[in-house]
């Protein structure tokens, strides 16, 4: 069943695709009914779903990567009326979808078969000129939203379905699934518009143009040798050579530019690699690829190798293998998040600290190291100064629902029941969880170890929260 929903979900969009060969104008997008909001509105929702799943890849090095590149791309991009959101599903099907409201996602198949960063980034830059472009509001148009609640649901169903031992359950949204996709009818147009902005992102995001057509020309090779396993990506974006070549004349108008990955490119995917399938296959892969000597970067072999013995628990091994890393001068907030990590499997917690304080003050931009130093502060027992750090990160980034999580851990570190409920309810919030997040405001009220202070700003905000539920309710009613 594990592929399915997101089959589904990759369907949502090419669904929106059809029957829309003539494109309603923008004027016309604009009096019909899905709104900006509603769009948004719609993607938080199925985010939700997303983030509860098992699959849903909570990595904060290799989503802070993917959303690098990804934001990159998304600056460029003129009409970008919304923030953008990207995210790794941790699937071997060759997959990436745009969901309504900016958010994408990429399987950690697809980012595993890219062979340069450009490649990665074509996938990225076309997804965002769907968004861009609204293609899925042009598509929906006077339908509203009441059609993709219907889709929303259904996928939704087959999530659930998913931890269900019912097999018959499973089988029977499994057809109502195909129901959905004979629906399908591509348009040539949405997929030619989003080729050609999503080159011009690239071209402006500093990328090799030749990635997307050398990638999607892979792909569809792929596709013709195993005819019934073609890539997940080329079902939901039909390929053509039409495209391919359609592609091609426009990167050979465009200067030639050799573009080199960076370092965290080829990490990222030997973490990928590290951490997928199970400890034992992960590290032999990675033995046998260095026994062979075949691999583009020797440095991204011994960081996964290193991963791998880690999960293995073969402490020894994993820090001679970072040693060699710093022989090879491999410079990275990866490799020093890896040292701080075999830090703490040796419960060397004073030394995981010391080596995070310091290459945070080193690579001031790498959020994972600011999250996993205030997570050793906290093991430590320095509870004090990780909440100080918290409330200065919170200051620059309010929303970032792992800082409120850390912050509820800290508190509970404390004993402090009132601030740990409240933190999480802020936690969920920004998940856009707000039943769950009126639910620990309720724990924090009832907790009963605050001052009157703290107690009234917990009253004030739940009454804030059931308003907005309140508010919430009648809007769906409607
Ligand atoms: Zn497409």
């Amino acid at each position: 069943m594990k592929p399915l929903v997101w089959l589904v979900l990759g369907l949502l969009w090419p669904f929106a695709l059809a029957r829309a060969d003539g494109l309603p104008d923008l004027g016309e997008l604009e009096r019909s009914g899905l709104s900006h909001t509603a769009e948004r509105r719609l993607g938080q929702q199925i985010m939700l779903e997303i983030r509860r799943d098992p699959a849903y890849l909570d990595d904060a090095e290799i989503a802070a990567y993917i959303d690098q590149v990804g934001q990159r791309l998304a600056a460029r991009a003129e009409g970008a009326r919304q923030p953008f959101e990207f995210f790794v599903v941790r699937d071997s099907m060759l997959n990436a979808f745009a969901l309504p409201g900016g958010y994408v996602g990429v399987h950690s198949g697809l980012v595993l078969a890219a062979r340069s960063e450009s490649e990665l980034a074509g996938v990225l830059a076309h997804e965002i000129s769907h968004v861009t472009q609204s293609h899925l509001a042009r598509r929906f148009g006077k339908q509203s939203e009441s059609q993709m609640v219907s889709l929303l649901s259904l996928a939704v169903a087959v999530l659930a379905a998913r931890s269900s031992p019912d097999v018959a359950v499973g089988a029977a949204l499994a057809g109502q699934a195909a129901g959905v996709q004979q629906q399908i009818n591509y348009s040539r147009d949405f997929e030619r518009e989003a080729d050609r902005l999503g080159l011009d992102l690239m071209e402006k995001g500093g990328y090799d143009t030749r990635g997307m057509a050398s990638f999607f020309e892979r792909m569809l090779q792929f596709g013709r040798i195993y005819e019934n396993n073609a890539p997940g990506y080329l079902r939901t974006h039909p390929m053509t050579t039409e495209r391919i070549t359609d592609m091609e004349n426009r990167i050979a108008q465009r200067p030639y530019k050799q573009v080199a990955d960076s370092v965290e490119f080829g990490l990222v995917r030997a973490k990928l690699r590290a951490t997928d399938g199970t400890p034992g296959d992960a590290l032999a892969d990675f033995a046998a690829q260095l026994k062979s000597g075949k691999y583009a970067r020797e440095t991204d072999v011994r960081f996964g190798h290193a991963h791998a013995l880690m999960r293995n628990n073969r402490l020894t091994e994993a820090e001679a293998e970072l040693a060699a890393l710093r022989r090879l001068n491999l410079e990275s907030p990866l490799l020093e998040n890896l040292a701080a990590q075999l830090r703490l499997k040796r419960k060397d917690v004073a030394g995981a600290v010391q080596t995070l304080a310091l290459a945070a003050q080193r690579y001031p931009q790498a959020r994972a190291l600011t999250y996993a130093l205030i997570d050793a502060k906290v093991g430590a027992g320095e509870t004090a100064e990780a909440l100080t750090l918290i409330k200065r990160e919170l200051q620059l980034t309010p929303g970032d629902a792992r800082l409120h999580a850390l912050e509820a851990k800290t508190y509970a570190a404390q004993g402090k029941r009132l601030q740990q409920h409240r933190s999480q309810g802020e936690a969920y919030l920004a998940e856009g969880q707000l039943d769950e997040a009126i639910l620990q405001y309720e724990l924090a009220r009832r907790a009963g170890d605050g001052d009157f202070y703290e107690s009234s700003q917990v009253d004030a905000r739940l009454q804030e929260l059931k308003q907005r539920k309140f508010e919430e309710m009648r809007r769906n009613q409607r």
